[in-house]
This record gives C-alpha cells, sequence and structure tokens, in this order.
C-alpha cells in the first residue's frame, strides 16, 4: 500500500488540530502545502522563512509526533520555504533542510540557501536565533487596565477595550479607534488591551506599533525589496495595535500597505486597535477607503478628565509609588491642571522630587512654585484680549483706554507692553496684533517691541513692570 504525501499530511494535520488551539492551527498549519513523499521524508512547503522559523520553534514536538505516528521512527520532515518571486526568479521555490528526526536540529544544521541577500526576513521583532523566535508584543506592562482610572471622560472607551479585550476580533468594535488630545491616556489604554488579551489568551500574537515605526519599517522593507515579507509579517498577528494613525496622513503609500494589511486581519477574524489624536471626520490627507474602515468599527473619544477624576488619578500615582501627600496639594494641583494627564502626572512627580531632594515639607506654597513653572514651561497659549485685560488692570485702567489714540505717555507704555507680550505669548503674527490692539499697524508693533526692550535694559521702573507682568501672565 503506498501513501501519498497527501495522505499522509492530512493524518498529521488531523493530528495536530485536536493538539494545538484552532487559531494557532489555522495560522500556522493551514497555508502549509505537502509536495512529497519519498523515501520516509515528508516535504512540506511554506510560505516564508519566518513562518518555517515559527514552526521549528513552536511547534517541532507536535510535528514529531504526528510524523512518526504517521510514517514510523525513521520519519524525515523537509521544508520547503517558497520564495516570493520578485526577481523573476523561475524557480518557484528553494528545497531545503533535510532534518533527521527532527528534535535534534539546530541553527547551525538548518542552511536555507537564499538567492538574493535581500530575500532574508528581517523584523525587528523577531529575535534572532532559531530556538528563539518569537514576536515579542512590545507592550507596557505597566500601562494596564487595573492603572488606567475610570472616569465620566474615559468610559466609554475604556469598556470597549475591556470588551475588545475579552473577545478579540468578536466584537463589532473591529476596529476600535480611540481617539482624543495630547496626554489623554490613548497610549496607555491602547497597551492595557494588549497586556490583557495576553493575559487571557496567552497563545494569541499582540503586536503594539506607533504608526512612526509601522512607517519607518515599510520604507526599510521597500529598500531592501521585502515588501512582502513585510505585509506577511503583519498578516500573521491576531492582535495588531497601531498608535498615533494621524501619523500616517499623506504618507500615500505606507496608508496603501496598511489597508491591505488591515483587510486581511478584518476578514480572518483578528483584532485591529488603533490610536489617533483626531476623529475619523477631522483626518486630514489620510485616503477615504482607509477612512471608511476606521469607522467600521467603534471610534471611541477620550475626553479631558473631571476634577474627581483628575484626583483619583493623582492618589493612584502617588498609593502606587508609596508616598503619602495632603488632599489639600493633590486638590490643589488637581484644580490647575485640568487638560493633559501627563502634565498632571508631571507635575505630581516633580513636587515628589522637589520635597525629597530639598527636604522640604510639601506646602501649598511648593506646589504652588511646580504648577506655575509647570504650566509656564507648556507654553499655555494666551490670547491677545487676556493680556490686554491683564495690562490695563495693572495700570488700573480699562481695555477701550489701552486701545485709544491718545499720546498720553502712560497709556502708549501700556500699550506698547500689550503688543509686546502679544508678540511675546501668542504665534499671532505682527499685523494681526496690531489689528487687536487698538487698530494699529505691523510696524507699530515691531517698534512697540524695540522701545520696551530698550526700556527694560535702561529704565529700572519699566523693568519692574514687565517682571510683575510676566508673572501675571504666566500663571
Ligand atoms: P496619549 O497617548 O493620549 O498622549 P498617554 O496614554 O501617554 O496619553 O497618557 C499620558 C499619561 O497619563 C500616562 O502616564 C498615563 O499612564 C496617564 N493616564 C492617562 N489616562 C489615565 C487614566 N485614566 N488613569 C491613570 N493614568 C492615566
Ligand atoms: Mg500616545
Amino acid at each position: 500500500m503506498s501513501i501519498t504525501a497527501q495522505s499522509a499530511w492530512n493524518n498529521c494535520l488531523n493530528f495536530i488540530k485536536d493538539n494545538i488551539q484552532p487559531q494557532a492551527y489555522k495560522t500556522w498549519f493551514e497555508p502549509i502545502v505537502a509536495v512529497k513523499l519519498a523515501d520516509n521524508a515528508l516535504s512540506i512547503q511554506v510560505p516564508s522563512k519566518f513562518f518555517y522559523e515559527w514552526l521549528e520553534e513552536h511547534y517541532v514536538k507536535i510535528l514529531k509526533v504526528a510524523l512518526t505516528k504517521e510514517l514510523g521512527e525513521s520519519a524525515k520532515l523537509v521544508y520547503i520555504i517558497k520564495m516570493e518571486n520578485t526577481y523573476g526568479n523561475k524557480q518557484p521555490f528553494t528545497e531545503k533542510i533535510p532534518s533527521s528526526n527532527r528534535t535534534a536540529v539546530k541553527a547551525q544544521d538548518v542552511d536555507i540557501p537564499l538567492n538574493n541577500k535581500n530575500r532574508e526576513l528581517r523584523n525587528p521583532f523577531i529575535i534572532p536565533g532559531i530556538r528563539n523566535v518569537k514576536i515579542e508584543s512590545q507592550l507596557n506592562p505597566n500601562y494596564s487596565f487595573e492603572n488606567f482610572l475610570e472616569g465620566d471622560s474615559n468610559r466609554l472607551a475604556r469598556s470597549a477595550g475591556l470588551a475588545v479585550a475579552s473577545k478579540p476580533g468578536g466584537t463589532s468594535f473591529n476596529p476600535l479607534l480611540i481617539f482624543g488630545g495630547v496626554g489623554l491616556g490613548k497610549t496607555h489604554l491602547a497597551h492595557a488591551i494588549g497586556v490583557d488579551i495576553k493575559d487571557k489568551y496567552p497563545e494569541k500574537t499582540v503586536l503594539y506599533i506607533s504608526a512612526e515605526k509601522f512607517t519607518q519599517q515599510y520604507i526599510d522593507s521597500v529598500k531592501k525589496n521585502n515588501r512582502n515579507d513585510f505585509i506577511h509579517f503583519y498578516q500573521i498577528i491576531d492582535i495588531l495595535i497601531i498608535d498615533d494613525v494621524q501619523f500616517l496622513s499623506g504618507k500615500s503609500g505606507t496608508q496603501d500597505v496598511f489597508f491591505h494589511i488591515f483587510n486581511h486581519l478584518h476578514q480572518n477574524g483578528k483584532q485591529v486597535i488603533l490610536t489617533s489624536d483626531k476623529a475619523p471626520v477631522d483626518m486630514q490627507d489620510i485616503e477615504q477607503r482607509l477612512l471608511s474602515r476606521f469607522k467600521w468599527g467603534l471610534s471611541a473619544e477620550l475626553q479631558s478628565p473631571d476634577f474627581e477624576t483628575r484626583v483619583s488619578i493623582l492618589k493612584n500615582k502617588l498609593y502606587r509609588d508609596g508616598v503619602e501627600m495632603p488632599d489639600a496639594i493633590i486638590e490643589y494641583v488637581a484644580k490647575h491642571i485640568k487638560t493633559n494627564i501627563r502634565e498632571l502626572e508631571g507635575a505630581i512627580i516633580s513636587l515628589i522630587a522637589q520635597s525629597s531632594f530639598n527636604k522640604k515639607e510639601v506646602t501649598i506654597d511648593l506646589a504652588k512654585q511646580v504648577v506655575e513653572k509647570f504650566v509656564k514651561n507648556t507654553k499655555r497659549e494666551v490670547s491677545i484680549d487676556y493680556i490686554q485685560k491683564i495690562v490695563s488692570d495693572y495700570f488700573q485702567m480699562d481695555v477701550d483706554t489701552l486701545q485709544s489714540k491718545t499720546r498720553k505717555r502712560h497709556i502708549v507704555q501700556a500699550r506698547q507692553l500689550a503688543m509686546f507680550f502679544a508678540k511675546k505669548l501668542t504665534k499671532a503674527s505682527l499685523a494681526s496684533i496690531g489689528s487687536q490692539i487698538g487698530k494699529r499697524d505691523h510696524a507699530t508693533v515691531l517698534h512697540a517691541c524695540k522701545t520696551v526692550d530698550n526700556l527694560t535694559s535702561t529704565d529700572k521702573q519699566f523693568r519692574k513692570y514687565v517682571e510683575d507682568l510676566t508673572k501675571k501672565l504666566s500663571v
């Protein structure tokens, strides 16, 4: 009785199927084609070198058992790696790797002739060495759901994230797009979903990557002529997390490749998680077909946290760091830093540092200094109206007087100071500053800025004005 490669391999597959996760079976065994059976050696064709390495790393034992069961102790397995035929190479694939009864195979025994150096699959997430082939998920375990405090501002996004984590690919939230402003927790939440999935489904391949890095890898793959390896790599991921997709705007090549990867993953029930600093409707220079894919699933917004949430985020951070701090201080910080959780954390960290370096008691005054510096460093943009108001108040006049045509010296000086600060603290043009401060032209504003510079270095009283106003305008 003679058995064919196909039937022998089918029997092996039946055995393997019963012994591994269905998802893993689908990913790693379904694409294999049995090619030949001769001298008790079964040749199987795999889609890439990476694929072969993965099988060797993860499934060598089960392959051995299945093969021995089917063909006896002398069974051998030969891999044939299908080469991508980008160079007009007539040979469809390259035969290789004898492997005596499997487990004995070592990296150096494996000799895969590559017709071209460029054919080698390179991916930064694969640690070289056959025994070590593994896709590192790139997740930060500190960014967990536990640490991601719930509040009105993030409830929808957080619970969508939890739903996705408990059934990746199995909810209608695919893709899940998390969007919101800077420092509101997009990256944290995206990691938390990945971390939770890894925890619940250790056999799933999760990959976190920033859109920027993804783009870089893509560009490299084009340079090295292994674009197909790049695509293949991403198509075998079960849960793909891409951070800051707004970065893809205007990059049509990367968008195109991502579109194909996305479609493949989506069709195969894999989960895609994206973050962006904008809602899909506001994304510019992203292809329509890609935008429409983003809208297939759920777009969940992270908003600025309310006061209570800010307080609990601070308390949680202090608790995790084992630091105690009076409630009044925590509330002071939470009250003054409102729109960015990263800054909120930054302020509390620098407060802890200040107090421990200087062995100072944390007082409201110290908190005030730290918060002031913090807010100043982040260059909060003030409006020209606000500047005029502060300057007029300081000189005890109203804004109309400040803007009037009078040549009275103290009014002229106040107006010049307002112009000077508008130039310094906003991004407005000279012309626009002039038109907003009493309908003057840009030359007048330029002249005002020079005058203020001169007077600051020659006139002590005037310097005091500038210092006082600088303080008032920077809190
Ligand atoms: P984004 O990616 O939106 O710019 P990040 O995810 O980097 O923001 O978050 C900024 C910081 O704020 C991180 O240190 C993160 O841990 C923290 N953070 C954000 N949201 C929360 C939250 N709900 N609970 C606790 N920490 C949070
Ligand atoms: Mg981020």
